[in-house]
């Protein structure tokens, strides 16, 4: 799905504007200063299309340096986004902080729609008008709090975005790969390494002017597409915010790729960080490898600990094929090619239907569900609604309890062998 980010000074309402296009009806976050949250991109359907928007609000404004501030999420959001929603706040007219972003924006060449927020009534459409001079064309007046003029800003956003979508078609021959995983587990190192032992085969893909963003790197004898490795070999230039653009990042990067290689530190105790990057990618859908790297720095003793550590913390990801590897000695690094293929194959895995409904019958006469209440749903068949990843469809005559749905879906595992990639499965009830 394409990348959309909204860009904005603290306070002109960006927050309000994402929660609007969500329709939340949650209370309005606003920009509050200091908090990092942890969700920053939403997936978004408008008029039977779908966008992944990315909310770049979470940075602290009571920090000096306001403008370097903007200047550098809009920048991030510039290089990760496929268009940008541009918001000022439409009280208050352009600032010099809003005309730095614009030159920003302009020598990108990434589409921008500009917004008008706060615009709560017709006289304020008028003063809009004045944002033309931007450069940024058409402004868009709308209420963020009210919904007013959302519903045409969002067709103009549309309009902008690309008629392809950053995953790639089915066919496509080219795999994008994100090395993902929390600052200083390797990922900079184990890029390298692959590199170094393989073949750059083109160094810039479609980044901003200064950075590739991408890199076509030939492993295992094909060519695969590293994405965002802008944002892995760059180090923080700036310590504000350094958390937050580095969960934006991620969070990006493994939008769009197809399969993401988490990468965890074997010789550091497992973190709350490392949880969320793995939950960020099977909440994202994307097939999942697990490298645990620095392997060279593990005991025997730490092995056994370690051992614990991954069962207990990543309970969610039991599924994901692990490759412990090293990549300042190189070991096992050519593992890692395999083990993403395993998982693509997986995420892409279609179940032929006589398969799934015979497994059906199975768990129906063999497992059925408990009785509850006098009642006992029945699963009636099921089918595969999709792939990437393996969607599946239970018909039954009634509500499934969670702990009901998990057998399923672990049996499903065990039968056709979804290694590396998480499959949904949900439940249409007949009444
Ligand atoms: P990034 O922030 O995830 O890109 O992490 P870096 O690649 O910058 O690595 C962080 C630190 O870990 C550096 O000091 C690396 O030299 C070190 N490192 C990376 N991989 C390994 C490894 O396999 N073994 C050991 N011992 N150190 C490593």
């Amino acid at each position: 799905r394409p990348v959309v980010a909204v860009v904005g000074r603290p306070n002109v309402g960006k927050s309000t504007l994402v929660n609007r296009i969500l329709g939340r009806r949650e209370a309005v976050v606003q920009d509050v200063p200091g908090v990092t949250r942890d969700r920053v991109s939403y997936p978004v359907d408008w008029a039977g299309r779908q966008f992944t928007l990315v909310d770049t609000g979470g940075w602290d404004a009571r920090v000096e340096g306001l403008a370097l501030q903007v200047a550098e999420q809009a920048e991030v959001a510039v290089e990760l986004a496929d268009a940008v929603v541009f918001v000022v706040d439409g009280t208050v007219g352009a600032t010099a902080v809003d005309e730095a972003v614009v030159k920003m924006l302009r020598r990108a060449g990434k589409p921008v729609v500009l917004v008008a927020n706060k615009v709560d009534d017709a006289r304020g459409e008028a003063d809009a008008t004045a944002l033309w001079s931007l450069g940024l064309g058409q402004p868009f007046p709308v209420s963020a709090l009210h919904g007013r003029g959302t519903g045409d800003m969002l067709d103009a956003v549309l309009e902008v975005l690309p008629e392809k979508t950053s995953l790639p078609s089915e066919s496509s021959a080219v795999r994008r790969v994100a090395l993902v995983g929390r600052p200083n587990v390797g990922k900079s190192s184990l890029l390298n390494a692959l590199v170094g032992s393989e073949r750059v085969v083109v160094n810039a893909v479609a980044g901003t002017t200064r950075d590739p963003v991408d890199e076509m790197v030939e492993l295992g004898g094909r060519t695969w597409r590293v994405v965002d490795t802008a944002g892995i070999r760059r180090k923080h230039r700036s310590s504000v915010g350094a958390d937050f653009y580095a969960g934006l990042r991620t969070q990006a990067a493994i939008e769009r790729a197809e399969v993401a290689v988490v990468l965890v530190d074997a010789s550091e105790v497992l973190s709350e960080q490392d949880v969320r990057v793995v939950q960020n990618a099977v909440d994202a859908g994307r097939a999942v490898v697990l490298a645990v790297n620095k392997w060279d720095l593990v005991d025997e003793e730490r092995r056994r600990y370690l051992e614990r550590e991954l069962e207990i913390e990543l309970v969610q990801v039991p599924w994901a094929p692990r490759v412990n590897l090293s990549a300042m000695t190189g070991r096992h690094l050519d593992r890692l090619v395999p083990a993403m293929d395993r998982a693509l194959a997986s995420w892409e895995h279609r179940v032929p239907t006589g398969r799934l409904n015979a497994l059906v019958a199975e768990i129906v006469a063999g497992h059925p569900h408990p009785v509850r209440g006098g009642k006992q749903p029945r699963i009636l068949y099921a089918t595969q609604a999709g792939v990437r990843p393996p969607t599946f469809v239970l018909f039954t005559t009634g509500f499934l309890e969670a702990g009901y749905r998990r057998f399923v879906e672990r049996r499903l595992r065990e039968e056709f062998g979804f290694v590396g990639t998480p499959i949904e499965v949900t439940v249409r009830a007949r009444e």
